[in-house]
């Protein structure tokens, strides 16, 4: 199985889940079951006692489960019912981790956020991803976020458990431009410093502007971030968020995550995505 996590920096509300999310649909276009995980590192257990005007609508999946509004997307994009098991938060986790140790589970064992939160993160992640090709795993907040740790050094663990082959870093960022129209690149730099500080090293970028990414811009990303150029991928505005998978297609995103898993011999051909 292949996972794809996909993570953001510089600031939420980036397009981090519509990128997670096109990813996702691209791939199934190319013939491979996938579903998706929404990593939400808030204390509540569940979207059901937010506040609408904070965080948007909450969304109902089929389950009863409530849950954010990216779950809704991952459903459209990818055509597919998911269940509140595909919906992770720091709510839940501790409160199995909790109850396991009210229960006695740990047998007089100190626990601890490593590796007990660390362990029942995984847990939940490869329960969600079963059966299928490909899980996108999205991490919510930005890197750096204190509530965010514990999920990335549980993926930093998942990834060190999984062939290499079989997982792949997606980093959202954002390239805004400076007065005289030039796009910076020092926001991404620093955010991938930042994850690589707790040691994540991306496989992709993305980069979030108004327009598509110079070539200029394309190569300083990949220089200071060390990645190969091709691993660096505009995701510019575009009027409609539908838009985003034929956007990121046409720089061959797909291609590229494909033959980092290891899968473009399994994919269908391109005529008959
Ligand atoms: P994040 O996961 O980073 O918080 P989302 O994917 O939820 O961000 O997107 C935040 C908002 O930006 C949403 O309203 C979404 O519709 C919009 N958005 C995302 N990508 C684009 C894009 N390429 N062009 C225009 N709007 C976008």
């Amino acid at each position: 199985r292949k996972f794809v996590f996909v993570t953001g920096g510089v600031m939420s509300g980036l397009g981090k889940g519509i990128t997670a999310a096109s990813t996702g649909r691209l791939l199934a276009n190319a013939g491979f079951d996938v579903t998706a995980v929404k990593v939400d590192p808030y204390l509540n257990v569940d979207a059901g006692t937010m506040n609408p005007y904070e965080h948007g609508e909450v969304y109902v999946l089929k389950d009863g489960g409530e849950v954010d509004l990216d779950l809704g997307n991952y459903e459209r994009f990818l055509g597919i019912d998911m269940t509140s098991d595909h919906n992770v938060t720091t709510g839940k986790t501790y409160q199995s981790v909790i109850e396991a140790e009210r229960a006695g589970d740990y047998l007089g064992k100190t626990v601890q956020i490593i590796p007990h939160v660390t362990d029942d993160i995984k847990r939940r992640i490869r329960e969600a991803a079963e059966g299928t090709d490909v899980c996108i795993v999205e991490i919510g907040g930005t890197v750096g976020d204190i509530e965010s740790m514990p999920f990335l050094e549980a993926l930093r663990q998942f990834a060190s458990e999984e062939e290499p082959e079989d997982i792949l870093f997606t980093h959202v960022t954002l390239v805004p431009y400076s007065k005289n129209g030039e796009q910076k690149t020092k926001p991404t730099q620093h955010s991938v410093k930042e994850l690589r500080s707790i040691g994540l090293q991306p496989d992709i970028l993305v980069g979030r502007s108004e327009d598509k990414l110079d070539p200029e811009t394309k190569t300083k990303i990949a220089r200071f971030c060390d990645v190969p150029t091709n691993a660096v991928f505009s995701n510019p505005d575009v009027p409609d968020i539908y838009h985003v998978p034929l956007m990121v297609e046409e720089e061959g995103l797909d291609e590229y995550v494909m033959e980092r898993l290891g899968i473009v011999d399994e994919a269908l051909p391109k005529g008959d995505r």
